[in-house]
């Protein structure tokens, strides 16, 4: 089998070689994973409770060395690595804990025509879920489909991104110790003909996280055999800062929120829309922020290097067209991009049909526009395609400005903080893609629905029989007539 190497985006130094894996090992790969998803679904919630619990504690145990990996494969500051990893533990043990509650069976009402009957719902693993993941957090993001999957009783198969599959092997072979006896969460690597391998399997459910124009193609491999699909994508993500803002915190929030991990976060801050009164305050206290920070890979840097060499591309697409159509630059500029690295780029008056504006842009440049109200800044923010999250600075009118805003997740008064809430859904609306991974619905997205009618009381009247008497439907109907009667 040919191999591919994974490559330190810093230095260009080698990290590991993987094979690449045809369609006939992904379909192998997958059926060992049924067999062994049968065995973990038989276990039971408690005992996967404790086997995840225990997979968690031996991660925190190995923070140091996997934060490590994480800095060396994908570049990002160790900090950040460590911030990723204990984001992502809060999530397992969640999902761990929270999995018997959510999807355990539940009785449900009756009702009054088969009042006769126990109704309850069951939620069933699917069997084997395929997740394929990104690279820009390749622990927490793929982890977010992972987790809930194996918490809900299914086998995972996981193909990390051919940028880290390092990471995704140190998953993997870490989940392996505390389940030693089958394999239940199996690491397949290679480039996007794994992928759709994957996708073309015969996996149970499909998640997928990673761009938008992959994840259509996901949709359309997955479509040949109606496999379901969890679809995480890309986002164009608004900050919108009201004229009653702590404009100092929308300000640090912002940059943060822009460049943290070198801006290639899909919920990461890429347009910021202040209200006029404010706006040169606002764009003014970003800029000063934004001038101190550096881009490296010592210890002292503000974020790493473009861990997809590709991405500078775009980001130079992107600041060309937005300063070629009348946006001015007030920190940085094409200058700023380099090979790996890309110095921060702050860009204000950027025409809203520019490239910068419309497509993702995944680097370190944050584009500031003003705005008259805050009606306006909602249209400019509701009018791309995309509709991942948002962040609201404003004292009195927070909630009433998220109300109107079209995306799956929100912020008020900080930002990104709903993806470390474990409880709250994340997901998005539009080209962001849709279902949900985290909280109760993050569970639900593996499971699969049975209802379940059981008769408790035999009755003479059976109307779903050939055997029952001639006004016996006639009987029923003016039963319901009567009771729904205006
Ligand atoms: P990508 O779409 O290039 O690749 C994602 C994964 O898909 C990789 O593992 C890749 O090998 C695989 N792949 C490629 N072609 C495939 C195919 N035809 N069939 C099946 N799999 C295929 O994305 P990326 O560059 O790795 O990640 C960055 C993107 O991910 C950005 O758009 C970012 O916004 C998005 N993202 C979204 C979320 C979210 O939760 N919404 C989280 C992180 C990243």
């Amino acid at each position: 089998m040919s191999t591919f190497t994974s490559l330190n985006p810093a230095s260009g130094d080698t990290i590991a070689s993987f094979p690449i894996m045809d369609e006939r090992s992904v379909h192998t790969v997958v059926e060992d994973a049924r067999e062994a998803g049968g065995w973990w679904a038989q276990l039971g919630y408690a005992e996967r409770k404790a086997r995840l619990l225990k997979w968690r504690t031996i991660i925190v145990s190995r923070m140091d060395e996997l934060a490590e990996l994480m800095h060396r494969e994908g570049g990002k500051p160790l900090d950040d690595a460590l911030l990723e990893i204990t984001l992502t533990v809060e999530h397992i043990d969640w999902a761990a804990k929270h999995a018997a509650r959510v999807l355990g069976r539940k009785a449900v009402s009756p009702g009054l025509l088969l009042s006769n009957h126990g109704a309850s719902v069951r939620r069933v693993p699917y069997g084997v879920i395929g997740v394929i993941g990104p690279w820009n957090y390749p622990l927490f993001t793929p982890m977010g489909s992972i987790a809930y999957a194996l918490a809900a009783g299914n086998a995972v198969v996981f193909k990390p991104s051919e940028f880290t599959p390092a990471v995704g092997q140190w998953i993997t072979e870490s989940f392996g110790e505390v389940v030693p006896e089958r394999p239940v969460l199996q690491l397949i690597t290679g480039f996007g003909d794994t992928g759709a391998a994957l996708c073309a399997s015969g996996v149970d459910k499909l998640a997928f996280t990673g761009s938008s124009t992959t994840g259509q193609k996901v949709m359309a491999t997955c479509a040949q055999s109606l496999t379901p699909v969890l679809v995480e994508c890309g986002g164009k993500d608004v900050m919108i800062v009201d004229h009653d803002a702590d404009i100092e915190a929308a300000a640090q929030a912002a940059v943060w929120g822009g460049m943290a991990n070198a801006g290639q976060t899909c919920i990461g801050t890429e347009r910021v829309y202040a209200h006029a009164k404010v706006y040169d305050e606002v764009l003014g206290r970003i800029s000063a922020i934004a001038r101190d920070l550096s881009a490296g890979s010592g210890p002292d840097a503000s974020y790493g290097p473009m861990t997809m060499p590709s991405q500078l591309d775009v980001i130079r697409r992107h600041v060309d067209d937005a300063l070629t159509r009348g946006g001015t630059a007030t920190v940085g500029g094409r200058e700023s991009i380099k090979d790996p690295y890309v110095e921060p780029v702050v860009l204000s008056g950027v025409p809203e049909d520019s490239a910068a504006v419309q497509e993702e842009t995944f680097g370190p440049v944050l584009i500031v526009n003003k705005v008259a109200d805050i009606d306006e800044a909602i249209e400019r923010a509701n009018a791309t395609p995309y509709g991942l999250a948002a962040a609201v600075f404003s004292r009195a009118r927070g909630e009433e400005i998220v109300a109107r805003l079209r995306c799956g997740m929100a912020s008020i008064n900080s930002v990104i903080s709903f993806a470390g809430i474990p409880a709250l859904p994340f997901g998005g609306v539009g080209a962001s893609g849709f279902g949900r991974i985290h909280g109760e619905d993050g569970l639900r997205e593996f499971a699969r629905t049975q209802s379940v009618a059981k008769l408790r009381i035999p009755i003479p009247l059976v109307l779903t029989s050939f055997a029952r008497p001639k006004w016996a439907v006639k009987f029923t109907a003016g039963a319901v007539r009567r009771r729904f009667r205006g």
